[in-house]
């Protein structure tokens, strides 16, 4: 943490700053300066300490600013656990080195629609099937998914296929429920910060899909991640799907391709691109699926529909199944390219 105080700031201030820091049972640095002058704490402080010391010194005669140097989250940063995490689902590893593609409809709609769409992701060399069941829609008028009756299709239609699963959670209390049906558990990112939620997903130990929020921060994403780590699931994959975008009359939100390389460098979660939500269009689904691989993600998802027109949600940024499948065999050369497995 660093204290920077204001320009002629007076050495009693100086001191009284030292003196808090040193009270707390920690040695000041004090950073000389051109024309004004810094306070270090080069100790790492708890989470508890650094938000008291925070609010007691930002409040102090002098200070101009208080800024931390290291980040709030611990068990999900590349510092505390330098090895990558690869997350093995039924022999599918999701990873570094490993591009891995997450396909299927928004919305599980009927058998007939997951099962066409799960032979065309299955046919396309693409190994995990996606499909809502439970769909955190804007309006409550909108079709709200099949709920455990589209978990019981998706279960059906990936034993017949052979397809790893995903589908999303929104609640704590359906954690458990979900978790039967399905071999990953999305959580949203609208429930990015729903924490009863991230404790229960923690607990259940399967593997954890996490989406960013629409306006979270890289450090509140990692956060997030930290309440799973920290209940005790180790198998948590990040993904970013987009956030809210300056120019709405384009794009529904704003693929941040720079959160991989960025999450790539902080933590050793794996890190997957969203290219349907991240943008909203169909046809710009593939061009940042690959910008996506290129920036390093260890996968993508996306959605896909056998005949968009009717889907009953996000129909507008579905590819249909030979678009799907063109994409596949465009992420293949480019992955060999670049040197990444992709099963
Ligand atoms: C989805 O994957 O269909 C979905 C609702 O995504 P997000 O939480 O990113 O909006
Ligand atoms: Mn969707």
């Amino acid at each position: 943490m660093i204290v920077l105080m204001r320009m002629g700031a007076t050495p009693a201030q100086i001191d009284a700053v030292a003196q808090v820091i040193r009270d707390s049972g920690h040695e000041p640095l004090v950073l000389p300066g051109g024309d004004r002058l810094a306070v270090g704490i080069p100790d790492a402080l708890g989470a508890d300490e650094r938000v008291r010391l925070e609010s007691v010194l930002s409040r102090m005669d002098g200070v101009s600013l208080v800024t931390q140097t290291s980040r709030p989250y611990k068990l999900a940063s590349v510092e505390f656990h330098p090895e990558r995490t690869l997350v093995d689902v039924k022999g599918v590893t999701i990873g570094d080195g490993h591009f891995t593609v997450f396909g299927g409809p928004c919305s599980i709609e009927s058998p007939e629609q997951l099962l066409e769409s799960a032979k065309v992701v299955k046919a396309s060399g693409a190994t995990v099937l996606r499909g809502g069941a439970f769909k955190p829609r804007t309006s409550p008028y909108a079709f709200q998914g099949l709920q455990v009756d589209g978990l019981r299709i998706m279960k059906e239609v990936a034993d017949e296929v052979g397809l790893v699963t995903i589908s999303e959670v929104m609640s704590a209390e359906m954690a458990s429920v979900v978790a039967e049906y399905v071999d990953i558990l999305q959580i949203g990112a609208r429930s990015m910060q729903n924490f009863p939620l991230l404790i229960e997903a923690g607990k259940i130990r399967k593997p954890v899909f996490l989406k960013r929020g629409p306006a979270a921060t890289i450090d509140e994403f990692l956060l997030a991640a930290e309440y799973l780590l920290s209940n005790g699931n180790p198998n948590v994959i990040l993904c970013e799907r987009g956030v809210l975008p300056i120019d709405r009359s384009y794009t529904r939100n704003t693929l941040d391709l720079s959160a991989i390389p960025v999450l790539k460098e902080h933590t050793h979660l794996p890190v997957v691109a969203d290219p349907s939500h991240g943008t909203g269009v169909a046809r710009y689904v593939a061009p940042m699926a690959k910008a996506a691989l290129a920036a390093g993600a260890d996968g993508v998802m996306v959605e896909m529909h056998p005949n968009p027109k009717v889907a009953l949600s996000d129909g507008s940024q579905a590819l249909d199944s030979a678009a799907f499948t063109a994409l596949m065999g465009e992420l293949r050369g480019l992955a060999g390219y670049l040197g990444v497995a992709m099963d």
